[in-house]
């Protein structure tokens, strides 16, 4: 996935980059590394656990 990828369908949260863009991770309450996985349709960067993104670009087959 590049992280210039425009993420549609979140919520605010994931919007601002507070939770995980995948599976709602909280970053102000779990400590996980993640990454920016793309941008919402606003423009911000969005994040995604290291883990999620993995599965997301295995999903995409981008091998
Ligand atoms: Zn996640």
């Amino acid at each position: 996935m590049s992280s210039n990828a425009i993420i549609e369908s979140l919520d605010s949260a994931q919007t601002d980059g507070l939770v995980c863009a995948i599976c709602g991770a909280d970053y102000l309450r779990v400590q996980v590394p993640h990454i920016p996985v793309g941008r919402s349709t606003t423009g911000p960067q969005v994040f995604a656990c290291v883990g999620c993104a993995a599965e997301a670009r295995d999903e995409r087959g981008t091998r």
